[in-house]
C-alpha cells in the first residue's frame, strides 16, 4: 500500500535521536511504498516553540537526506480550522467551558486518578456547574480551557467499540475513557495536542502514523475524536522510545544527543541515522564516532 507518512515535531527544542528515529519511521515508509513523507510543524504552544527551533530542524532534516513538500503546515497559522472542530464539538453538546486552575484541580481531586499518559484524570468540578454560574464567569471574561465531555462522546453512536490499528500486532481496543474530560482547547492556546493531530493526520491524509510509543495510550483518544468528527483512521507504528547507556529516555534536555551537537563534533548523516536505528542502548552519542 502507497502511503502517507508524516513527522510531526513540536519545536521546543533542538532535534534529537529520537527524533531522527520518528522522523526515518516515517521517510522508511514512505519511501519504501513509493508514498510521500509529510512534515507538520506542531507549533500551538506559543511559549515554548521558538522560530529557531524551525529554522534549525529544517536544517538539522535536510542534511540527513530527507525531503518534504512545501509548504509546511505550521499549525499556529492554522487556528481557524481547530475553532471550526470545537465548533462542531459544541454544537453536538460535547464541550464544557473549565475554569479551574491547576490548583483547584489538585484540590478537588481527593486521590487523583492518572490518565494512561500521566496526565491527572479531570475530577469534573466545571462539567457540573450551574448554568447561571457559568454564564456569570463567562461574562466576567474569565479565562477558561474547553474539555470534552468523555460521558457523552462514549453515547455518540459507535464510540464504545472502537479499535485502532498497530501495525504488526492488529486492532488494539480503545479505552479513551481512562483519559477523562480532556483539554480540546487550553486557557492560553485556543486548541490542544489531541485536537489538532487528529485534524492535521485527516487533513493531510495520512495513512500511516508512526511515532513513538509515548504517544501510544493517546490513541485511543485520537481514534474517538476521528470517529466523532467522521475522520479516516490512519494506520498506526508505535516505535520503542531510544534509551541512554543509563536507559534513561532520551529528551530534547539531553542537549548532548541533539542532532546539532553530533553534526558539530563530526558525525555524517549516515551514522546519525545508524545511530537512530539503535532500538534499544545507545551509548557515549555525545562523542564523536571515532573518540569511543
Ligand atoms: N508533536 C508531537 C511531539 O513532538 C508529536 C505528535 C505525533 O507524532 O502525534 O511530541
Amino acid at each position: 500500500m502507497t502511503e502517507i507518512t508524516r513527522f510531526a515535531p513540536s519545536p521546543t527544542g533542538h532535534l534529537h535521536l529520537g527524533h531522527v528515529a520518528s522522523a526515518l519511521a516515517g521517510w522508511r515508509a514512505a519511501t519504501e511504498s513509493g508514498g510521500r513523507f509529510v512534515l507538520r510543524v506542531e507549533d500551538i504552544d506559543t511559549v515554548r516553540c521558538r522560530p529557531e527551533f524551525i529554522a534549525d530542524l529544517y536544517a538539522d532534516l535536510d542534511w540527513l537526506g530527507l525531503s518534504w513538500p512545501q509548504p509546511v503546515r505550521r499549525q499556529s497559522l492554522h487556528m481557524d480550522d481547530y475553532r471550526r472542530v470545537l465548533d462542531a464539538l459544541d454544537a453536538n453538546g460535547l464541550l464544557y467551558p473549565c475554569f479551574c486552575t491547576r490548583r483547584d484541580i489538585a484540590e478537588a481531586a481527593s486521590a487523583p486518578h492518572r490518565a494512561p499518559d500521566g496526565t491527572m484524570v479531570y475530577p469534573g468540578t466545571c462539567r457540573h456547574m450551574d448554568p447561571g454560574r457559568r454564564a456569570e464567569l463567562l461574562a466576567a471574561g474569565m479565562p477558561y480551557a474547553l474539555r470534552l465531555d468523555m460521558t457523552r462522546a462514549l453515547q455518540w453512536p459507535g464510540a464504545t467499540a472502537l479499535t485502532w490499528h498497530e501495525m504488526g500486532r492488529g486492532p488494539q481496543p480503545c479505552q479513551p475513557q481512562h483519559f477523562g474530560d480532556v483539554v480540546l482547547a487550553r486557557k492560553d492556546v485556543p486548541a490542544s495536542y489531541h485536537l489538532c493531530v487528529t485534524h492535521d493526520d485527516a487533513l493531510q491524509g495520512i495513512t500511516l502514523v508512526t511515532r513513538g510509543a509515548d504517544l501510544m495510550a493517546a490513541t485511543a483518544l485520537h481514534r474517538l475524536l476521528q470517529h466523532i468528527m467522521g475522520w479516516p483512521a490512519p494506520r498506526y507504528r508505535h516505535h520503542p522510545l531510544l534509551c541512554d547507556a543509563s536507559g534513561r529516555r532520551l529528551a530534547k534536555r539531553d542537549g548532548a544527543v541533539s542532532v546539532r551537537a553530533m553534526r558539530a563534533a563530526g558525525w555524517t548523516p549516515a551514522q546519525v541515522c545508524a545511530a537512530a536505528g539503535t532500538p534499544d542502548h545507545i551509548s557515549a552519542v555525545s562523542s564523536a564516532p571515532g573518540s569511543h
